[in-house]
């Protein structure tokens, strides 16, 4: 039996793998499950699968999941250092998909305790790239990634020499406004950014490709998953989202992973890392789906992407800026307190003031300073919002 644990069972990604997992309940042992307000959803998964605990970010709902687990032999527990013993507890697989640098330090003891690490939560990677990758490489943890995209770009180079990479193409939706003119965007409302034409994923994650803020994170991940440089990774729009990223060769040849826009093909992969299983997802018909289009993506309709490259660029602790900087935006924006195009004039202007701070960008990557970074840019993004509306 595999030990596994789920961190952010009640989102998205989290159902999704406990669908997978639910399907072969003889081959999983269920260490630990963790969630945040949901706690209906929490404790019935808790009790459906057998887990030995289940934890609540919130503490304050902590009786009420002890209520819900209340003689099923699931202990129950909750706050920020509970979601850590989450993660550490012994387990052989762990998925990682707590939105937001909230699952950061989770993921941190998953791998400190030598679990392969299945990581959807991007903010791990580009707030604490270098950090994850010496923690893994400590614990001789093994890294999986389960976007889509650096799932795709995983797959495509089994079996390949990685000083073989001259680039590697990561495709976007371009999302709910990719067809909208320029001068419509900045009155973009967020019931239109929170609608995907391919995709159903939560709400910031849409609202995310919309802008290509959720692009930007991928671009800065690519780097930090497969050592390439920022000038190998490139960007197409490709509005089917069938090919979810390409990995070019240096004899010219690209190899393209297809498959349907289903999380549970990247989360069944690596689950089942490094063998293949037969996964409960639609089977493409190519003759069908006729023609694949591609487009480069426009400058000024993206400006996320070129904030990524310059955080790329930047290295140190700048990614935890960037994205601490976007959360807020992205908060702003759903309480209706920024326009949309707003969001990426903000998290420049943050990245600015927190450069110009002495020993910030370029302190320590630890635990901490990542932490402390992620609370200053959020400072930070509030005082910008708050000159900008007044
Ligand atoms: P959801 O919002 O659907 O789920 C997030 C999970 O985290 C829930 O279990 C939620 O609990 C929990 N959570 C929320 N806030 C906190 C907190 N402060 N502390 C601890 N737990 C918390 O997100 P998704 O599943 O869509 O995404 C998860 C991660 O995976 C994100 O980083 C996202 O960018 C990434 N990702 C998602 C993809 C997708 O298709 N959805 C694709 C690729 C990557 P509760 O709901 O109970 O409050």
């Amino acid at each position: 039996m595999r030990r596994v644990s789920i961190l952010g069972a009640t989102g998205s990604i989290g159902q999704n793998t406990i669908d997978l997992i639910a399907r072969a309940p003889d081959e999983y042992d269920v260490v630990a499950l963790t969630g945040g307000r949901n706690i209906a959803q929490l404790a019935a998964d808790a009790r459906r699968l057998g887990a030995d605990l289940a934890v609540t970010a919130h503490d304050h709902l902590l009786p009420d999941l002890r209520e819900a687990l209340a003689g099923s032999g699931v202990a129950a527990a909750a706050g920020a250092a509970a979601l850590i013993e989450a993660g550490a507890r012994p387990a052989d697989w762990v998925m990682s998909a707590i939105v937001g640098s909230a699952g950061l330090a989770p993921g941190l003891a998953a791998l400190q305790q030598g679990a392969h690490l299945a990581l959807a939560n991007k903010e791990s990677l580009v707030c604490a790239g270098p950090l994850i990758l010496e923690t893994a490489r400590a614990s001789g943890a093994r890294l999986l990634p389960v976007d889509s995209e650096h799932s795709a770009v995983f797959q495509a180079l089994v079996g390949e020499d990685p000083a073989a990479i001259e680039r590697v193409i990561i495709t976007a939706s371009g999302g709910a406004f990719r067809d909208w003119p320029l001068a419509a965007l900045r009155k973009a409302t967020l019931a239109e950014a929170s609608s995907h034409p391919n995709w159903d994923m939560g709400q910031r994650i849409t609202i995310d490709s919309a802008s290509m803020f959720n692009k930007a994170l991928e671009l800065i991940e690519t780097r930090e998953y497969f050592g390439v440089r920022p000038d190998q990774i490139e960007t197409v729009v490709h509005p089917e989202s069938m090919i979810h990223a390409l990995v070019g060769f240096v004899d010219g040849a690209l190899m393209a992973h297809v498959g349907p826009p289903d999380m549970r093909h990247a989360i069944g992969y690596a689950l089942h890392w490094p063998d293949r299983r037969n996964l409960p997802v639609h089977r493409l018909d190519l003759a069908q789906i006729a023609q694949l289009t591609f487009r480069a993506p426009d400058p000024e309709r993206y400006p996320a992407l070129r904030l990524a490259r310059a955080v790329m660029d930047r290295h140190g602790l700048s990614g935890a800026v960037f994205n601490a900087a976007k959360e807020r935006a992205l908060d702003a924006f759903i309480a209706g307190r920024i326009g949309f195009l707003d969001m990426a004039e903000v998290v420049e202007e943050v990245l600015e003031r927190l450069d110009a701070r002495p020993g910030l960008i370029d302190a320590a990557m630890t635990l901490d300073n990542v932490m402390q970074t992620d609370h200053l840019a959020r400072i930070c993004a509030d005082e910008v919002m708050t000159e900008r509306t007044g």
